[in-house]
């Protein structure tokens, strides 16, 4: 089988080893040309996703069956370009839409029912204004596109000018507001939906961030039982709701006796590194096995089924 990954940082490399070993040629796309997931690929594309001709042509030559990504910012243009030669993709390019995008993402958790922190679009700076006061002062203004880490956002708080400043630093570009939540922790969940509708997910796992950046991922995230198995029926609904194949990562915050979803990832996640050494399916595995059409892999003890 010829899978082909759009890609080719370290989640790359991981999942082109894991189809590797699964059996399936590994043809990693990507616009970095040192790109880690050169040294584990069957084969190493290096071009820019902008480009359709391109796309295009590599998955012809390729003669690819299936395909999937690494990370959220690819252009649909790219999907599209590979789409149209009947390949299929997955996770479908309807997970990447809500999770390219704040408010789409937003919109599908109030849609399933899926408390997330208190939120409102923003289309002019008086309703800039209006945000920081409905949320008592304290709230966080997010592109809503192409932010992560901490990037593309800013806290809306404090001076009477910081609406007029975020609204220029925005340069036009649309955001969201969020209420800033006192949560205890951050805990995200890494399931796989596989093609015929079973789910199997990982323990839950607590991050510790460090300047916006994952620093520690600790497991067992020290949930209470209630709490852990309601982040694995939001999973189960999500992965339903978007008809997916392959792993998804929800990030949650935990405040007191609620989950409340912070951010979507319908690929791999740094927070599933551990699950190389502490699973006998690590995450890598399991999305290629749904990727590729395989059955679930047997249960191990770090599932929670
Ligand atoms: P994000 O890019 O949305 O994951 O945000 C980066 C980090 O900012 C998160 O991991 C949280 O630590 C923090 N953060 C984001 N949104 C909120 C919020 N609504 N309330 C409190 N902290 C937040």
């Amino acid at each position: 089988m010829q899978v082909g990954i759009l890609g080719g940082g370290q989640l790359g490399m991981f999942l082109a080893r894991a189809a590797e070993r699964l059996g399936a040629a590994a043809h990693v796309y990507a616009a970095d040309a040192d790109a880690p997931a050169r040294r584990t690929a069957h084969s190493f594309t290096c071009a820019p996703y902008e480009d359709g001709a391109a796309l295009t042509a590599w998955g012809r030559a390729k003669q690819l069956d299936a395909l999937t990504y690494e990370f959220e910012n690819i252009p649909p243009a790219a999907l599209n370009a590979l789409g149209a030669l009947s390949v299929a993709v997955h996770p479908p390019p309807e997970a990447l839409a809500v999770a390219q995008d704040r408010l789409e993402e937003k919109t599908f958790c109030r849609r399933l029912g899926v408390a997330t922190a208190p939120w409102r679009p923003l289309a002019s700076l008086e309703d800039m204004r209006a945000a920081q006061e409905a949320f008592g002062g304290d709230a966080i203004v997010k592109t809503r596109r192409f932010g992560y880490d901490g990037k593309g956002q800013w806290a809306l708080k404090g001076a009477a000018d910081a609406p007029a400043q975020i609204w220029r630093a925005l340069k036009g570009r649309a955001a969201i507001a969020e209420q800033r939540v006192p949560f205890d922790k951050e805990v995200s969940l890494i399931c796989t939906r596989f093609a015929d509708g079973h789910v199997q997910a990982f323990a839950p796992v607590h991050n510790v961030h460090r300047a916006h950046i994952l620093h520690q991922s600790r497991v067992p995230a020290g949930l209470p039982p209630a709490l852990a198995a309601e982040a694995q029926e939001i999973g189960d609904r999500m992965l339903a709701a978007l008809d997916y194949i392959g792993t998804l990562a929800i990030e949650f915050f935990v405040c007191g006796e609620a989950l409340l979803v912070n951010e979507l990832a319908p690929r791999v996640h740094n927070s599933g590194h551990w699950t190389l050494d502490a699973c006998p399916s690590s995450q890598f595995e399991q999305h290629m096995r749904a990727v590729m059409g395989l059955p679930t892999a047997p249960r191990g003890a770090r599932m929670m089924r």
